[in-house]
């Protein structure tokens, strides 16, 4: 089966799959903004909650301010993002009520439970 190129440099999955939401071997589009962050669930089929960090500054105490940030994103099983996994996530168009971004790359996989 061929990996389509998502207009992205990252590394393409090991793995492979017949998934129409896949963004490498399905036609999910993938536009919009790219994130990396912690993935902290994925107990739901096919589904990572992901979650990164980001400093904002905040101008009455001249500091910044640690907040989060945190997504449901489509989980394609070529990929196959576990628990306590580092990933870059994509936009795409809405997937479900919550699901708006897919996970495009596994940047380095979590301990072994
Ligand atoms: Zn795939």
């Amino acid at each position: 089966m061929s990996v389509r190129d998502i207009g992205i440099d990252v590394t393409k999955p090991a793995g492979t799959c017949s998934d129409a939401k896949c963004p490498f071997h399905g036609t999910l589009p993938v536009r919009g903004r790219v994130f990396k962050g912690e993935v902290i669930s994925s107990l739901a089929a096919k589904s990572a909650t992901v979650r990164w960090e980001f400093a904002q500054f905040v101008t009455k105490y001249e500091r910044y301010a640690r907040r989060n940030t945190k997504v449901v994103a489509y989980s394609p099983s070529c990929i196959g993002a576990k628990k306590g996994d580092i990933v870059r996530v994509a936009e795409c168009r809405p997937l479900s009520k919550t699901k708006r971004f897919v996970v495009i790359e596994k940047v380095t996989a979590g301990e072994k439970k």
